[in-house]
């Protein structure tokens, strides 16, 4: 089976769509959170993703647009954001949201947005957090996003190791429990503006990252249109 794996889409739809193009085909989509928040079209990428076998979690920004999370530990840019957000959301779209789970098991991989062990906040930025997140999930393999950032922990003889993805080169999953994030589709921060995704291939056991660019412009015109906080507008050209 191949999986589209995505996450942090954030309200971008052009950048979904340019991401979808680049892992076709594929027979399942698993998303790991923050659908919503940032961006300038959230009704339309939850519509997008319902148009697709589709199995999500919720992250810490679609918690707080359906009204499940205060924004109190957001930054302000962020919490407009997402107050933007709540008040353009469809009733369908913010039940759809709300369905939503924190975690979700699909064969060998437990999804969550942050962590195994908090999923709403907890950032997996180090090899020693990963660790200590390994009792936290019983399947072999475990998916993440919330930092924005693609990154592959892979718990080897030597210890757990942190690993930055080749885009385009597959990853081999074997026995060795691995902690995947697929990077962010919609608001990438490790210094590269093109959109980011996996594709999972659970046949060839294959994890293979792809950055994509899309019209950034368009996408930061439409939040301009808006009135979306510039900080936010500005940080899609530089990926940070
Ligand atoms: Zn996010």
């Amino acid at each position: 089976m191949r999986v589209a794996v995505l996450s942090d889409i954030h309200g971008n739809l052009p950048a979904l769509d340019a991401v979808l193009d680049a892992l076709a085909p594929f027979d399942e989509v698993w998303v790991l959170g923050d659908i919503v928040g940032y961006g300038p079209q959230p009704n339309e990428v939850v519509a997008r993703l319902r148009q697709l076998p589709t199995t999500g979690v919720r992250g810490n920004h679609d918690a707080a647009a359906i009204g499940a999370l205060s924004t109190e530990a957001f930054n302000d840019d962020a919490r407009t954001a997402v107050e933007w957000a709540a008040s353009v959301l469809t009733p369908e779209v913010m039940r759809w949201l709300t369905d939503l789970p924190e975690r979700a098991t699909v064969g060998d991989f437990t999804l969550v947005h942050g962590s195994p062990r908090d999923p709403t906040w907890e950032y997996l930025f180090s090899a020693a957090l990963a660790r200590a997140n390994l009792p936290a999930f019983t399947t072999p393999h475990c998916l993440v996003g919330h930092t924005h950032v693609p990154l592959v922990f892979r718990n080897d003889a030597a210890g757990m190791q942190l690993l930055v993805p080749d885009p385009g080169i597959p990853l081999e999953t074997d026995e060795r429990r691995l902690i995947l994030n697929p990077g962010s589709v919609g608001q990438p921060r490790d210094g590269d503006p093109r959109a980011c995704g996996m594709l999972l291939d659970t046949t060839q056991g294959t994890a293979t990252w792809q950055r994509v660019p899309y019209p950034i412009a368009e996408v930061q015109a439409r939040m301009r249109s808006v009135a979306l906080p510039t900080r936010l507008v500005e940080r899609l050209a530089h990926g940070l």
